[in-house]
This record gives structure tokens, C-alpha cells and sequence, in this order.
């Protein structure tokens, strides 16, 4: 059965048991356990499609270490699901890994299984991945599968919030996999529904529309928004609707006057997700194997990589135009980027059509009413405190996009504040973004998401981080030679450590191994006479489908045990007979 698939049978690792749990679990009519059936035929890969995603994976990791791949097999060893990243997306999660959007989209209809790529926002404004995943299917255990070997591909660090439709799948996964990020909903796809919901209110009432938009996006701050909200549902007699019910009771993911308060990079869509799948379409068709579907995805994804390159090297080498006579101007101009600086210099132009009226005053914070001059709605709350120079504003575009608004910006020149406070200006909206943070935020980062376990989650970590060193050593033949010498001191002072922590990983090698329990013959037999559809209990005593990664290079890290004396092989310098002499 194995060999039929064409998987190769060292790596086929973990069993999609759960998968069958979930339909005995469900209480399936014989209707449907014919469907599923036909379907998993349906998805059967083409002979050697999978062996040559397989290999194309592997001679990835051969190449660069820091590719990560990860694969889980159905229980009748066909490939299920799988999640590939390359180093450069890794590294750049470092940076930009504070929010993440990801939409299931049907690329490769070939096996109709879902393509996910996990799509974030680079310093210069540009959708970015994070890795691209096929799934079998949109359930719940999947997405747990696939967000679990991302995180564990992005070294554990949760992003602080995601963005998706509002799924109940999704949503527990998300839940159960990155507690303490913040999710929110597509704003996009919950607004669409309102008039598929509520058509015959939109038929009896023109005016419905009009004021059901000025509730969701004019209003400022959530008492305003229950107010307003209170007044739509009263007016149009929503009080039982259910549905209506339902979207308010989610209302904290969704609704600009709620999610605007958490950092989402600008982000109140999936719009980011959806574009990067509409930018796949062009590389990928319905009829795209596996295989060559993974190879066009880094042909794809080489395409951004240079237009990445092209915005970095605008901003160096060219200047902005400015346009007012503020230093803070000339100040963001010099840090920013040159989409954000633009963002910024946007909002500071506009602010000079604002006025303010002081609310109060105490112990030097400032409280102001902020509007347009000849427009008294809407208006805005910015608070001032002139010693620490921090500003707070209603509209909380900071908390949601990391500039500052037009209406603290109005309310700091008022005051006389001419330069931007360095705590204003966001390091991942600056040139500097992509150098030189590997030691702060990241690592900080890092001690608060879970320690590294095992030997392959150090090499990820250390694979991953060695990165930048390498762009940065590339800079010049004496760079190159610095980094050079350093890395041969670093690799001597590993050389001398004691032996005794092999322990360690040696133990963890083995506990990766026993995961793949399939690769047992008798095992794999076993598991198939006694598992069927309607027999879940024996399946989920198995416990979850684990997966193994990164085996490759891990088994050659360990290769690489020489003597940084002598270079040979097997011993130490502590040990090395010819130090002895
Ligand atoms: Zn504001
Ligand atoms: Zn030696």
C-alpha cells in the first residue's frame, strides 16, 4: 500500500488517525461514508507526484538548511498534508511576525485539496509569507496540524494577532494552537453577509445600508458603536433575529471600533491573503501536480524576494520630497520606508486641517476634543502628556498600525513637540528593520514562547539565525573574513565542549524516531486491519498524528563531530591524542 503511493517509506512519519475519529465521532449515515471514500480516491496523487515533491523538498534542504518541510500521510499512507518554508521567509518572520492572515483558496484543483499560504506584511507595506501549506481538507485537526508545524517552523513565537473569515474550524484551531494571539475576523466577509441574511430588509429600506455602514466604520469608539448599534437593531426590529445575534456577539473580532485597539499592521481584512492567492493563480493552474506546484511556489515567491529588493534599494538611493517645514518630517523620512514614510507624511499633512479644543487640563496631560475646521462630527479624544511626550488618540490608528494619526500629530505641533519621540517611531517600519534586531526583540520573544526541546528545534533556531550572519558576511570580501574567523572560534570553543550534552540530543534522536512507528511493517499491517471508519476508538488510543521534520539535516549536523586540533572525526580537542603529546 505504501509503496503504491509512491511516498517514500522513511518519510512517511504520522498516521491522520484523528481524521477517522472525527467521522465515527460525527455519527456518519453510510451516505456519507461513501463520499468520503470517494473523495480520498478522488484525492489519490498521481503515481511519483508525491515522491517528486518529496525530492524537490529534500534537495531544497540540501541546499539550504534553513528550508523547512513537514508531510503527514492518511492512514492509508497517501499524502495528506504538507507545509514547506523557505529560510527567507523564516527570517523575515523574525521581523515581521507580528501579524499573520491566512485564507484557504482552491489553487490546485488537481487533487482539490486547499493551498494556505500564510501571508504577513513586510517593512515596505508588501505582502509577505510565511510558508505555503496543501491541505486534505478544511477541518479543525488540520488547521491544528498545519498551525502547529508553522509555529514550530517560525521557532514557537506565536504571532501577537491573526487574521481569517470567520470559520468554526479555523477558530479552534487558532484557539487551541496560539491561545495568546489575538484573533480577528475579516471585517470584508462579515459585512458581505448582511445583505445575503437580511434581504428583505434591504428591500423594505433604502435607507438600511446607508446606516448600517455609518455603525460599522464611523464609529469611533465601542460606546459609540453600541449606541449606534442599539439604534439600527431597534429601528429596523433586528431584536431576534438570530444571525443578527450572532455577529454582535462576536463584535469585539470584527468591528473597527473594537479591533482597531490591537496592533494588526493596518489589517481589518484578509485582503493581503486573498491578493497573495490571486498572485499564485498566475503561477499555478487547476491541472498543476504537486511537485510542479511546489517548484512554481519558489519560482513565486523569487518574484516577491526581487521586488522586495527593488523597494529597498529606492529607498536608499533616492530621496523623498518633503512637503512641510516640520524637523519631524525630515526625521521620519531618514528612518521610514519610503510606502510608510509616504503614510506618514499623509497623515502630517492632514493634520494641518484639524483643530482642537482643550477638555482639561491636569498635572501636564492635556485632554482635546480634535475635528475639522468646519465640520464639528466626526471628532476625536487625544490625550497629551507633555513630560513623557505620549499621545493617545480615539481613533487608536498607532495601536492598529503603528504610524501616528493626523489628530496627534495636530495636537504634538500645537504643543510645540517638533521632533518625533523615538518610542513613535515602530522598528518594523523602518529601513533597519530587516539588520541588526537579531538580539532584542527576537530573542525576548523567544524567552517568553515555550524553550527549544529537542536537537531539532536547536538546529531550526540556530539554521535560522545564522541566516542573517550570512547576508551580512556577504557584504564584502572583509566582511566575509570576519565572519569567517568568528565562525571557526565559535566552532572550536563547540568542539571543546563536554561530550556529556550529546546526551541530550542523541535521546531526542531517538524519541523522533519512535514517532514514525509506521515505518514497522508489521506495525503499518496491523494499524490497517484494525482501523475502519466505524472503529475510532482504536485509533484515537494512538494518540495524535505526529510529525517529523527537518531528519535530514539533523542527521548531519551529527556528522560533523571533528576534532578542531587534528579535524578528524570521533574525538574532541579536550580528547585529542595529539594535543596529549
Ligand atoms: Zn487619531
Ligand atoms: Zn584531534
Amino acid at each position: 500500500m505504501l509503496d503504491q503511493s509512491g511516498v517514500r517509506p522513511s518519510k512517511i512519519v504520522s498516521v491522520l488517525a484523528t481524521q477517522v475519529g472525527g467521522i465515527g465521532n460525527l455519527n456518519v449515515t453510510d451516505h456519507d461514508v461513501c463520499n468520503y471514500l470517494s473523495t480520498k480516491r478522488h484525492k489519490e496523487l498521481e503515481k511519483g507526484d508525491a515522491q517528486l515533491m518529496l525530492q524537490y523538498f529534500q534537495k531544497r534542504q540540501s541546499e539550504n538548511p534553513g528550508f523547512f518541510y513537514a508531510i503527514q500521510v492518511d492512514i492509508e499512507g497517501r499524502l495528506a498534508n504538507c507545509f514547506w518554508a523557505d529560510a527567507k521567509s523564516r527570517s523575515l518572520y523574525k521581523h515581521f511576525g507580528d501579524v499573520v492572515t491566512f485564507d484557504p483558496t482552491y489553487l490546485t484543483n488537481k487533487y482539490k485539496m486547499p493551498f494556505v499560504p500564510l501571508t504577513g506584511v513586510n517593512h515596505h507595506y508588501q505582502s509577505i509569507l510565511f510558508g505555503g501549506a496543501l491541505l486534505w481538507d478544511e477541518t479543525e485537526e488540520s488547521f491544528v496540524w498545519l498551525l502547529q508545524t508553522w509555529l514550530e517552523a517560525m521557532l514557537g513565537c506565536p504571532p501577537k494577532t491573526v487574521i481569517t473569515d470567520q470559520d468554526t474550524a479555523i477558530t479552534n484551531a487558532v484557539a487551541r494552537v496560539l491561545p495568546h494571539s489575538t484573533h480577528h475576523f475579516c471585517m470584508w466577509h462579515i459585512e458581505k453577509k448582511f445583505p445575503e441574511t437580511l434581504s428583505h430588509i434591504y428591500h423594505q429600506n433604502n435607507d438600511f445600508k446607508y446606516h448600517f455602514s455609518k455603525c460599522i466604520h464611523d464609529t469611533i469608539t465601542p460606546e459609540e458603536f453600541e449606541m449606534a448599534w442599539t439604534e439600527l437593531i431597534e429601528k429596523y426590529k433586528l431584536q431576534n433575529n438570530t444571525w443578527i445575534q450572532k455577529v454582535y456577539s462576536i463584535r469585539e473580532r470584527w468591528v473597527p471600533a473594537f479591533v482597531r485597539a490591537s496592533f494588526c499592521a493596518g489589517m481589518s481584512t484578509t485582503q493581503r491573503s486573498e491578493s497573495m492567492n490571486k498572485f499564485f493563480k498566475d503561477y499555478l493552474n487547476s491541472s498543476t501536480a504537486m511537485s510542479k506546484f511546489v517548484t512554481q511556489y519558489d519560482r513565486a515567491i523569487e518574484a516577491r524576494y526581487d521586488k522586495e529588493k527593488e523597494k529597498n534599494f529606492k529607498t536608499k538611493n533616492t530621496k523623498p520630497i518633503l512637503k512641510t517645514l516640520y524637523p519631524m518630517e525630515v526625521e521620519a523620512a531618514k528612518v521610514y520606508t519610503r510606502k510608510i514614510f509616504r503614510m506618514f507624511q499623509d497623515e502630517l499633512l492632514e493634520s494641518q486641517k484639524y483643530v482642537s479644543e482643550k477638555i482639561t487640563m491636569k498635572d501636564g496631560v492635556y485632554k482635546y476634543r480634535v475635528h475639522e475646521c468646519q465640520k464639528e462630527f466626526p471628532s476625536y479624544i487625544v490625550i497629551l502628556n507633555i513630560v513623557e511626550q505620549k499621545v493617545e488618540c480615539s481613533c487608536h490608528k498607532f495601536e492598529f498600525v503603528g504610524i501616528l494619526c493626523k489628530h496627534a500629530l495636530m495636537v504634538f505641533i500645537k504643543k510645540q513637540i517638533h521632533s518625533l519621540p523615538m518610542h513613535y517611531l515602530l522598528d518594523r517600519w523602518t529601513m533597519s528593520a530587516i539588520c541588526g534586531r537579531d538580539e532584542g526583540d527576537f530573542s525576548e520573544k523567544l524567552h517568553q514562547a515555550e524553550p527549544l526541546r529537542n536537537s531539532s528545534m536547536w538546529f531550526n533556531d540556530i539554521m535560522v539565525r545564522s541566516l542573517g550572519i550570512s547576508e551580512k558576511a556577504s557584504r564584502s570580501a572583509k566582511h566575509h573574513r570576519v565572519a569567517l574567523q568568528g565562525l571557526q572560534a565559535l566552532s572550536d570553543k563547540l568542539d571543546d565542549l563536554p561530550y556529556e550534552n550529546e546526551q541530550d540530543s542523541s535521546l531526542s534522536i531517538s524519541q523522533v524516531d519512535s514517532h514514525s512507528e509506521i515505518h514497522d511493517p508489521t506495525q503499518g499491517q496491523t494499524s490497517q486491519k484494525s482501523i475502519t471508519l466505524f472503529n475510532p476508538v482504536t485509533v484515537a488510543s494512538k494518540g495524535r498524528p505526529r510529525t517529523l521534520r527537518m531528519k535530514g539535516g539533523l542527521e548531519k549536523s551529527r556528522k560533523i563531530n571533528k576534532c578542531s586540533c587534528c579535524k578528524e572525526k570521533g574525538h574532541n580537542r579536550s580528547t585529542c591524542p595529539k594535543v596529549k603529546n
